[in-house]
């Protein structure tokens, strides 16, 4: 059966088309096939939606009326967990990730995780008293309240988009801030559905929550970068577009929230358990290598440097790839013919370079249409190599020699990335060490996994500015107001 998306977008309170009557089409990575028109926004959508969201903003009790927010976002969960069947087979289309991820932290995932920024607000504590002071004389009492923080722009990628979508608006949301939803152009639906949920099933008023979806990001979204109206950026994506962003939005000092690229290492220590270690390497292979998070970079001890590389090369061979609808289908395809090319590319320059290309490398046999990619490894590869460097964005994992600890960890940092880490070995209390040295924003110990509703998510360096999910994710959306009463 067909699967049926949104291609409606909404803006102040209604499901609507561009004004131009644009449409661009919705097209399915996995057969390259069109699976639905789009609303294509152009800048009159854009000052619509931003014109709501500042109006709601500054023109309801919104940001104000928690209960009224926690009542909200309670019908916003239902009915987002009521389409929950429609929006799997949507991710499934149109995002081409293989159902057994879209039924774990693609889609049901980050539905679960709804409920705790939910009870997060209903217990939140919005202001306090910090205490007194004497100055030149006069003593003052000093209130601090948390507020929310205004209109938000939160522009998304194609990767996880449910999730990405849904860790920025219901944490803004409940916040009290108003959101202009932008979706990455290849993964519509599942950003208009959430507009649809809101207008079906919910109270939250008009402008609360818009969704504008475009086929030129750089049109719609970088009025979102330099409108005054708007007070904060949240961004996921590349790192180039993310310094772009920041510079647009320089002009007019907004708050900017930056999840950006990763090129994360796996640290297998000398006495970890090989085996099982290794294991953890199939991850580039989740979702096609395209996940911000996932290491990259194999970091292997020179004494067993050929014995891991033998077996990780025996562990991409039990890979399964090919269509995402199949059951038990591990691996799909890549978002588009462009990714794809760039991987590709990247391969090709791993291979002038002087890297050993050990196992795949091209176009799976049998899967020419769609967008895939084999599972690729790499060895004999230096960390100077560009395959080392650079964020490829695909199935491809590279594996760098060490000498001892110390080089590991030398290596591990030496990037301009700092998104995450794996440590192995056969002591907690080693991983931990090596965990403290690494200058990432998350570490996996001895196969522990960051991923929670609870559990802050952000980069150092250029992997970003500040943290999703847990307490630090709800934070990013409010501001701090002080107020001094003479005592
Ligand atoms: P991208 O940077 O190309 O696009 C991200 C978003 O920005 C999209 O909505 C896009 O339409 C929009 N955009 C592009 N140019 C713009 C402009 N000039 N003005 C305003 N908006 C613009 O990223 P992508 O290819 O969609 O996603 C892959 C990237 O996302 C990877 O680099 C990956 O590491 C990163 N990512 C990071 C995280 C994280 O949490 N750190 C999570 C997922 C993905």
């Amino acid at each position: 059966m067909a699967v049926q998306g949104e291609g409606r977008m909404f803006i102040d309170g209604a499901l609507c088309w561009a004004a131009s009557g644009r449409t661009y089409p919705n097209i399915n990575p996995a057969t390259e096939a069109e699976i639905g028109q789009v609303a294509d926004a152009g800048p009159e959508d854009m000052e619509r939606a931003i014109a709501a969201a500042r109006r709601a903003f500054d023109g309801t009790d919104w940001s104000t009326n928690h209960a009224f927010r926690v009542k909200c976002l309670r019908q916003l969960e239902a009915g987002l967990k009521a389409v929950r069947e429609e929006l799997r087979d949507q991710v499934i289309a149109e995002v081409g990730a293989p159902r057994g991820i879209v039924e774990g932290p693609q889609c049901d995932g980050p539905l679960e995780m709804i409920d705790w920024t939910i009870n997060y607000l209903e217990n939140f504590q919005w202001e306090r008293e910090s205490g007194q002071y004497e100055v030149m004389g006069a003593k003052s009492r000093h209130l601090v309240w948390k507020e929310a923080a205004g209109v938000v722009a939160a522009i998304t990628p194609w990767n996880f988009p449910v999730q990405i979508n849904l860790a920025k608006i219901i944490p803004a949301l409940a916040a009290g801030c108003t959101v202009v939803l932008k979706p990455a152009p290849d993964t519509p639906w599942c950003a208009t559905i959430i507009g649809r949920v809101v207008a079906e099933h919910t109270d939250i008023p008009a402008g609360v929550f818009n969704v504008v979806t475009a086929s030129n990001p750089a049109e719609v979204g970088e009025m979102l970068c330099t409108d005054p109206r708007v007070d904060v950026i949240s961004f996921t994506g590349s790192t180039n577009v993310g310094r772009h962003i920041m510079a647009l939005a320089s002009a007019t000092v907004k708050k900017v929230f930056l999840e950006l690229g990763g090129k994360s290492a796996n640290i297998v220590l000398d006495d970890a358990d090989l085996g099982s270690s290794l294991l953890s390497n199939l991850a580039v292979c989740f979702h096609a290598g395209q996940g911000c998070a996932i290491a990259t970079r194999l970091l292997l001890p020179k004494a067993c440097y050929e014995e891991g590389v033998e077996l990780v090369k025996q562990y991409f061979g039990f890979i399964s790839q090919g269509n995402p609808q199949a059951k038990d289908q591990i691996m799909g395809p890549l978002i588009n013919k462009k990714q794809q090319e760039r991987v590709l590319a990247y391969i090709e320059k791993g291979k002038a370079e002087g890297a050993r290309l050990v196992v795949g490398g091209g176009v799976p046999a049998g899967l020419e249409k769609g967008f895939y990619v084999e599972p690729t490894l790499f060895a004999d590869v230096t960390n100077d190599m560009t395959i080392a460097r650079e964020e490829i964005f695909g199935p491809v994992l590279v594996v760098i020699p060490y000498e001892d600890e110390e080089d590991a960890i030398r290596i591990a940092n030496d990037s301009i990335f700092g998104l995450s880490a794996m440590v192995w070995s056969a002591s907690d209390e080693r991983a931990l060490r090596v965990a403290h040295r690494l200058r990432t924003g998350t570490v996996n110990v001895n196969g522990g996994n960051f991923l929670g509703p609870d559990a802050p998510f952000g980069g150092y360096k250029q992997s970003g500015v500040g943290r999703e999910m847990g307490v630090e994710g709800f934070e990013e959306y409010l501001e701090t107001k002080t107020v001094a009463v003479k005592a």
